[in-house]
C-alpha cells in the first residue's frame, strides 16, 4: 500500500521508498529500513521533502542487465505483434541529494549529466 511522506516521496512497503524518475518516466524504489535486506539498505537522512539518500542509485533493464546475453531479445527489440508493455531498456545511475536527482553521465536517458529537483508523484501520470 503506497502511502505518500510528502509531494516527492513514498513509501510503496515498509522499508521502501520511491520517487518518480523524470529520466527514465517510471518510479524506482529503494530500500531504506528493510529487515529482509538488512545489509543491502540505503542510508536515507529521514528528511521527507528533500532527501538524502547514500550511496548511488544504479537501475539497469533490457540489454543493460547484467544478465542480459549478446543477441538475446530485449525490450527494444522491434516485436510489432506484442503489445508495447512499457518497459524500456535503460541505465540509470544517480545520487538523491537534499531533494535533488543528480544523474551521473553513464544514464542512458537524455538527463545524463545533468541535476534535477525531484518531482511531485501526483504530477508522474503527466
Ligand atoms: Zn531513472
Ligand atoms: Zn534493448
Amino acid at each position: 500500500m503506497t502511502k505518500l511522506l510528502s509531494p516527492v516521496l513514498a513509501e510503496v512497503s515498509p522499508g521502501y521508498v520511491q520517487w518518480f524518475c523524470p529520466g527514465c518516466r517510471e518510479t524506482h524504489h529503494i530500500p531504506v529500513a528493510s529487515v529482509h535486506n538488512p545489509g543491502q539498505n540505503w542510508r536515507w537522512d529521514g528528511n521527507p521533502d528533500v532527501p538524502t539518500f547514500e550511496p548511488s542509485v544504479l537501475v539497469r533493464g533490457g540489454h543493460f542487465a547484467p544478465n542480459w546475453k549478446q543477441g538475446e531479445p530485449c525490450w527494444c527489440t522491434p516485436n510489432p505483434s506484442e503489445e508495447d508493455w512499457g518497459f524500456r531498456c535503460r541505465q540509470c545511475h544517480c545520487y538523491v541529494r537534499s531533494g535533488k536527482i543528480e544523474f551521473l553521465a553513464d544514464c542512458s536517458h537524455e538527463l545524463a549529466g545533468q541535476i534535477v529537483d525531484m518531482v511531485p508523484l501526483a504530477e508522474r501520470a503527466q
